[in-house]
């Protein structure tokens, strides 16, 4: 039976790439709260711009928002992998009367090494390819290997903003690492290496019916 799957971690953790990857491995649904987002953002729907004060910022976006948006797109499915998401204890409590959680994969990582990655980071607007000048360069200067269109940095990825998404993860999802914890769900992975690796060890506990 296919499992739901919460990524948990902070931000540049390597929950998105993490997340694509599995998701064309096991046949499962990637939901990023963070690309939904960005999508009403750029065609301007009124969530996207009710969410863009926030997310230019660096804070969270309300959580009666996120929770409704999350329920429409989860509906009855299992085999959902979730990644951004939840952010708070009140998205967990309220993720609980959505869809069971089975697993819970935490990203360990420091934050200096969060800081070089979201820096060096570049994404493609056409495709949302996402790559990293120095661990994951694009083959042809600055341009989206799949589809030719010129990368661009994402608007919260400048030092300022990086930094206090960085807080804001510390203060506001930290907790939840104990919350799964206690419930016996959560499996820590090493974050901080490449990302064959991580998928690998993810895979492998993802296999095994107790994490
Ligand atoms: P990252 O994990 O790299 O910070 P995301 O793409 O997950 O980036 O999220 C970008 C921004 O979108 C967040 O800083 C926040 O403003 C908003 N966001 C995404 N998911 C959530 C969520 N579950 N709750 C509240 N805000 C969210
Ligand atoms: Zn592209």
């Amino acid at each position: 039976m296919k499992k739901n799957v919460v990524l948990l971690g902070p931000p540049g953790a390597g929950k998105g790439t993490l997340a694509q990857r599995l998701a064309s491995e096991l046949g499962y649904l990637h939901l990023s709260t963070g690309d939904v987002l960005r999508d009403e953002v750029a065609r301007g729907t009124e969530l996207g711009r009710l969410a863009k004060e926030y997310m230019d910022k660096g804070e969270l976006v309300p959580d009666e928002v996120i929770l409704s948006m999350v329920k429409e797109h989860v509906g009855d499915r299992r085999g959902v992998l979730f990644d951004g998401f939840p952010r708070t204890l009140a998205q967990a409590e309220g993720l609980a009367g959505i869809a069971p959680v089975d697993v819970v994969v935490y990203l360990e990582i420091g934050r200096d090494e969060v800081v070089r990655r979201l820096s060096a980071r570049r994404v493609c607007p056409k495709c949302g390819a996402v790559y990293n000048l120095v661990t994951q360069p694009p083959k042809e200067d600055e341009r989206c290997d799949r589809c030719g269109e010129a990368l661009v940095q994402r608007r919260d990825d400048t030092p300022e903003v990086i930094s206090r998404r960085f807080e804001v993860y510390l203060r506001d999802s930290a907790p939840l690492v104990k919350y799964y914890e206690e419930k016996g769900i959560l499996v820590r992975v090493d974050a901080a290496r490449s990302p064959e690796e991580v998928l690998a060890d993810v895979l492998r506990a993802l296999r095994n019916d107790c994490p």
